[in-house]
């Protein structure tokens, strides 16, 4: 879900991404509208219609399902309250080569703390072995996971994430006009 407007950053933004329409891997360049990072003309037109769909939801329909879906049921452990949109990174290294992998997930604080956690201990074990990416990302990464997991469990209003997420499903239920 590549759908997030957000400022580049430098462990991985999310202009940085799959395709939204094809899903491949956009590295550099690329078109960009609203967020979303397509790897040409063609794969943008291919979504004009659902990014028109998406534009035309207004702020308050999208604010509104957001807290819905904030106040519902969390899909992987079935407790009710405090879905969002949580995210963490999880860095390894291997001598010459350092990756970062962005991961977001879709539940309560409970599930994103665990799922933190474990990408928190995987960077520290797998992150540093890399020359010099690994020694410079690693602690970048945790202390990105620092700070998520504190956002995720002391925020109270849906995320902008997941508000650009209840404005796409929105607009994926919406009639074609
Ligand atoms: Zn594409
Ligand atoms: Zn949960």
């Amino acid at each position: 879900m590549a759908a997030f407007q957000q400022r580049r950053s430098i462990i991985k933004g999310d202009e940085v991404g799959p395709c939204y329409s094809c899903g491949t891997t956009v590295a550099f360049g690329g078109v960009k509208d609203q967020g979303f990072v397509f790897c040409n003309k063609q794969c943008h037109v291919r979504k004009a219609h659902f990014l028109r769909d998406i534009a035309a939801v207004p702020d308050r329909d999208a604010t509104a399902e957001a807290q819905r879906i904030k106040a519902g049921r969390c899909h992987h452990c079935g407790k009710n309250g405090g879905v969002d949109i949580h995210r963490s990174v999880f860095v390894w290294s291997a001598i010459l080569i350092t990756r970062t992998q962005e991961n977001k997930l879709i539940g309560c604080s409970g599930c994103a703390r665990k799922k933190q956690a474990l990408d928190t201990l995987g960077t520290v074990a797998l992150g540093w072995w890399g020359i010099p990416f690994g020694l410079i990302l690693t602690p970048l990464g945790l202390l990105m996971n620092l700070g998520q997991m504190i956002s995720s469990s002391t925020k109270e209003q849906p995320s902008k994430y997941l508000t650009q997420y209840a404005r796409e499903r929105l607009a994926r239920s919406a009639p074609r006009s």
